[in-house]
C-alpha cells in the first residue's frame, strides 16, 4: 500500500479528537485548492511498512480517539486498506475514514464489514471544486450524494467539511447535500487558504478564490438558523495580510 507517512498523535485532523493519522496516496479528483496534491498524485510516496505502523499504533492506542486514514483518497487502495483495518480491529481503536465519498462501492464494503466508525468528507460546492470538466463533475456530485446516503444507512457519524471558496454561492448544493443525511453529523467550515499557509495545486485559481470572508459568515448564519452544529477553522489575520500582498 502506498503511503506518504503517518503521525502518531495529531490534534488537527478530526474536530475535537486526538488521532493517529495515516496518509494514503492517489486520488480520483483534481481539486484546484488541494494542498495534498503531491500525495494525491502519488509523489513522495513509498510502500507502507504495516508492521511498523501497527506497532506504533499499539503503543499510542491509549492516547487516541481514532485511527484516522486520509490522503489523497484512501479508497483508491480499498482492498489493502480493508486488510489493514481488519488488523487494526485487534488493537481495539475506533477507525475514522476521510474520503471524498465518490468511490461508493468500496466505501459500502468497508462499512458493511464493520471496519469504519466515523467518516469525514468534503462537500465540494460549486462543482468546479472537483477540478474536472462539467459532466464528470456532475456525475461525481451524484456519487457523493449517494455516498452520504450510504453513510447514513450504516448509521456512522459524519464530519461534513465544507471547503469555502471566495466568490461563490455554495448554499444550493450544501442544502441538497444535508437533505440526504440521516445520521449524526456536524459541519466544519474550512476557509480555503493559499500560500504561505498551504501549497494549493492551482495558484491562479487560488488568486481568484482563496481567502473567503463574507462567504464564511453567511454559511455560519445559515447553519445556526437551522440548529445544525457548525465549527469554523479560522486562518490568522497575519496570514491573510501576507496573501493580499501575494495575490492582489
Ligand atoms: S482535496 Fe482531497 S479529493 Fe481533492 S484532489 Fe486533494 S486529496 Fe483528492
Amino acid at each position: 500500500m502506498l503511503t506518504s507517512g503517518w503521525k502518531s498523535v495529531s490534534m488537527v485532523d478530526v474536530h475535537g479528537k486526538v488521532t493517529f493519522t495515516l496518509w494514503l496516496c492517489g486520488c480520483n479528483l483534481k481539486c484546484p485548492f488541494c494542498h495534498n496534491w503531491r500525495i494525491a498524485e502519488g509523489l513522495d510516496c513509498f510502500q507502507l511498512n504495516k508492521k511498523a505502523l501497527l506497532d506504533e499504533l499499539k503503543s499510542n492506542a491509549f492516547l487516541i480517539d481514532y485511527f484516522h486514514v486520509t490522503g489523497g483518497e484512501p479508497l483508491m487502495q480499498w482492498m489493502e486498506l480493508g486488510s489493514l483495518l481488519a488488523e487494526v480491529r485487534f488493537i481495539d481503536v475506533p477507525v475514522s475514514l476521510n474520503t471524498n465519498l465518490t468511490l461508493v462501492g468500496p466505501l459500502d464494503r468497508l462499512l458493511k464489514a464493520g471496519l469504519v466508525d466515523h467518516v469525514a468528507t468534503d462537500l465540494k460546492a460549486p462543482l468546479e471544486l472537483y477540478g474536472l470538466p462539467e459532466e464528470p463533475a456532475k456525475m461525481l456530485w451524484r456519487l457523493f450524494l449517494r455516498g452520504l446516503e450510504v453513510v447514513s444507512a450504516h448509521g456512522v457519524p459524519l464530519e461534513l467539511r465544507i471547503p469555502v471558496a471566495r466568490g461563490f454561492n455554495s448554499w444550493p448544493l450544501v442544502e441538497e447535500g444535508i437533505k440526504r443525511l440521516d445520521t449524526d453529523y456536524y459541519i466544519v467550515l474550512n476557509p480555503i487558504a493559499g500560500k504561505p499557509l498551504t501549497n494549493p495545486r492551482d495558484d491562479e485559481w487560488c488568486s481568484d478564490h482563496c481567502w473567503p470572508e463574507k462567504e464564511i459568515k453567511k454559511l455560519e448564519d445559515r447553519f445556526k438558523a437551522l440548529g445544525i452544529s457548525v465549527y469554523t477553522n479560522h486562518f490568522t489575520d497575519a496570514a491573510k495580510r501576507f496573501n493580499r500582498k501575494l495575490y492582489k
